[in-house]
C-alpha cells in the first residue's frame, strides 16, 4: 500500500526533517500504516521556533490590530467549515475514533473559532485608582512570544483548537507538536491557517516522538508558555522543562470521574448518560465518567440495565457511520487497558462485562466495553485513570457517602450528577471537587464553558471568556504627571 506523505509546516513552508529521517503513522481500524511523516529533531524544532519567534517580532504580525487579527481567526473558522467533512475523515483514519464523532467535533471547530475571534478585541486593559496624586497609571495585555501546544492523539484537531485559537487571538505565535499516532489534521490546520491569511511563521507544526521533538521544543529558551494536554507522567517532564525556559504553563491532565447516579434519577437518562460517560470515544476522553458511583436502592437494575445496553453497542470500523464503538488508538493504549484489567481481576474486582478483545474480522486494537464491580472503593480500577472502555462501579448509600466517594481521588476534572432534587443537584455541584460539573448530562462542550481540572487533573483553564487572557502578559504602566523635580531617589515612592 502506498503511503501518505506528509510535510511538517514551518515558516509557511512544507519540509522534511533536516536529518530526513520519517515515522508511519498507523490505522488504528487496521492497525498497519497508512501515512509517513517527517521525525523532527533538535535542529528542527530550531527552525521552527526560530521562525515563531521572527514572526512574531514581524510587523506583518506584531502590528495587526487585535480586530483584524479576529478576522482572520473567522476566516479561519469558515475554512474548517469548508473542509468539515475532509478534516472528520482524515481525523477517523488516524486516531480511529468514530467518524460520528469526528464530524460532530469538527463540526463544532467553525463556532469554537468565531467565538475566539470576538475576544480579540475586547482584552480591556484598566486603569488604577491609583492612591497617588501625581500618578496615573494603568494596565495594558500583551501576546506573550512563542507558545509551544503540545497535543495528545485523542482528540487532535479540538484539543489544538482550544490552544491555537486563543493563543493567536491574543497576537502570539505557535508551534505546535501533535502526537506522532495523530498529526494529520494538524498540519492540515495548519495549511488552513496559511491559506486563510496568517503571516508565514505564526503558525508552525513540528511532528515527530515526545520524548525528542516534544522535550526540545518545551524546553526551548524562546519558548514563553506551553499549553499542554495529555497524561500526568509526560506532564511532570514538561514541568521540568518549564523550569529551564519560565515558560508559563497549563495542563490539562487526565481524570477518574464520577458519574453518581441517584435513586430518583431518570433512569433511561442516567444509563444513556454512563454509556456516554465511558464507552463513547472507547473510554479515550480525558473527561471519561470512569467511576460509576450508584445508590443502593437503584443500583441491581442500574447495573443490569447497564449491562444490557452496552452489550447492543456496535463495535466496527470507526469509518462507518453504524459503529458506536471504534479500536483504541494505539497498540501501546491497548496494553495498557489490558494491563489494568488484569490487576483489576487480581485485585478481586467482579468482571460483569467485556474484559477482552471482541472476536471481529478486522485485525484493528478493538477491546470490548467493560463493567467490574467493585466492593472497596480503594481497588486500583477506582482509582486510576485506564484511558479506555472500561468502567468501575460502586454502591453507596446516601448523598454524604456519594460526597465522600466523589471526592475520594487524586483526580478532580469532571463530575456527572443525576437527580430530579434540585437542591442536592446544587449541593453535589458545590461541594464535588472537580473543574466540570454536569448535571442531567455527560460530556456537554462549548465554547463558552472552561474547561480544565483541580489538583491531578492539572492546573489553568482553557476556553471560555477568559481563555484569551491565560495567552497575555499583563503590564502596568506609570506616569509621572507631577512637574515637581523627582523627591529623594532612595525613598520608594
Ligand atoms: P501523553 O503520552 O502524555 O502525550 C501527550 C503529548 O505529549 C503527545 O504529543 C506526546 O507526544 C507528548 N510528549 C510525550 N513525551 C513528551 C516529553 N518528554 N516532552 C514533551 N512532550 C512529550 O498523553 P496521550 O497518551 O497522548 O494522551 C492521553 C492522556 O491525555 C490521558 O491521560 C488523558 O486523560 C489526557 N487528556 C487530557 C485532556 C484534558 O483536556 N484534560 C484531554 C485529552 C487527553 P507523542 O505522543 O508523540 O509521544
Amino acid at each position: 500500500m502506498t503511503l501518505a506523505r506528509f510535510h511538517m509546516c514551518i515558516d509557511g513552508q512544507w519540509l522534511d526533517a533536516l536529518s530526513g529521517k520519517t515515522f508511519e503513522s498507523l490505522n488504528p481500524a487496521l492497525a498497519e500504516p497508512w501515512a509517513e511523516l517527517p521525525d523532527a529533531d533538535e535542529q528542527d524544532v530550531e527552525r521552527a521556533v526560530q521562525a515563531a519567534q521572527r514572526a512574531f517580532e514581524n510587523p506583518a504580525w506584531r502590528k495587526l490590530n487585535a480586530t483584524a487579527r479576529g478576522k482572520l481567526l473567522r476566516r479561519l473558522g469558515d475554512l474548517i467549515a469548508e473542509h468539515k467533512e475532509h478534516l472528520a475523515q482524515l481525523e477517523s483514519r488516524d486516531n480511529g475514533k468514530l467518524i460520528r464523532e469526528t464530524r460532530g467535533q469538527v463540526g463544532y471547530l467553525p463556532e469554537f473559532f468565531h467565538y475566539t475571534a470576538g475576544l480579540a478585541d475586547k482584552l480591556e486593559g484598566g486603569t488604577l485608582p491609583i492612591d497617588k496624586p501625581e500618578m496615573f497609571a494603568y494596565t495594558a495585555h500583551e501576546p506573550i512570544g512563542v507558545v509551544a501546544g503540545i497535543i495528545p492523539w485523542n482528540s487532535p484537531l479540538y484539543l489544538t483548537a482550544i490552544k491555537l485559537a486563543p493563543a493567536l487571538a491574543a497576537g502570539n505565535t505557535i508551534v505546535l507538536k501533535p502526537s506522532e499516532h495523530a498529526s494529520a489534521t494538524i498540519l492540515e490546520l495548519a495549511r488552513l491557517a496559511l491559506e486563510a491569511g496568517f503571516p508565514p511563521g505564526v503558525v508552525n507544526v513540528v511532528t515527530g516522538f515526545g520524548p525528542s521533538t516534544g522535550a526540545a521544543l518545551t524546553r526551548h529558551p524562546l519558548v514563553r508558555k506551553i499549553a499542554f494536554t495529555g497524561g500526568a507522567a509526560t506532564a511532570r517532564h514538561v514541568v521540568r522543562s518549564s523550569a529551564e525556559n519560565f515558560a508559563k504553563l497549563s495542563l490539562e491532565l487526565g481524570g477518574k470521574s464520577p458519574n453518581i447516579i441517584f435513586a430518583d434519577a431518570d433512569l433511561d437518562s442516567a444509563i444513556n448518560g454512563a454509556v456516554a460517560g465511558i464507552y463513547a470515544a472507547s473510554g479515550q476522553s480525558c473527561v471519561a465518567g470512569s467511576r460509576l458511583l450508584v445508590q443502593d436502592a437503584i443500583y441491581d437494575e442500574f447495573v443490569e440495565r447497564l449491562i444490557e445496553r452496552a452489550k447492543r453497542i456496535r463495535i466496527g470500523n470507526p469509518q462507518d457511520d453504524a459503529s458506536e464503538m471504534g479500536p483504541m488508538a494505539t497498540a501501546q493504549q491497548l496494553a495498557v487497558v489490558e494491563g489494568l484489567v488484569a490487576d483489576a481481576l487480581a485485585e478481586g474486582a467482579r468482571l460483569r462485562l467485556g474484559g477482552k478483545r471482541p472476536q471481529l474480522d478486522a485485525k484493528g486494537w478493538y477491546y470490548e466495553p467493560t463493567l467490574f464491580e467493585c466492593d472497596r472503593h480503594s481497588m486500583k480500577i477506582m482509582q486510576e485513570e485506564v484511558f479506555g472502555p472500561v468502567a468501575s462501579v460502586i454502591r453507596f448509600k446516601d448523598e454524604a457517602e456519594a460526597l465522600e466517594l466523589a471526592n475520594d481521588s487524586q483526580f478532580g476534572l469532571a463530575a456527572g450528577i443525576w437527580t430530579r432534587d434540585l437542591g442536592r443537584a446544587h449541593r453535589m455541584a458545590r461541594d464535588v471537587r472537580s473543574g466540570i460539573i454536569w448535571v442531567n448530562t455527560y460530556r456537554a462542550v462549548s465554547a463558552m464553558a472552561p474547561i480544565g481540572g483541580f489538583h491531578n487533573s492539572g492546573y489553568g483553564r482553557e476556553s471560555g471568556i477568559d481563555s484569551v487572557l491565560a495567552y497575555t502578559e499583563l503590564k502596568t504602566v506609570w506616569i509621572n504627571l507631577s512637574q515637581a523635580p523627582m523627591p529623594d531617589p532612595f525613598v520608594m515612592r
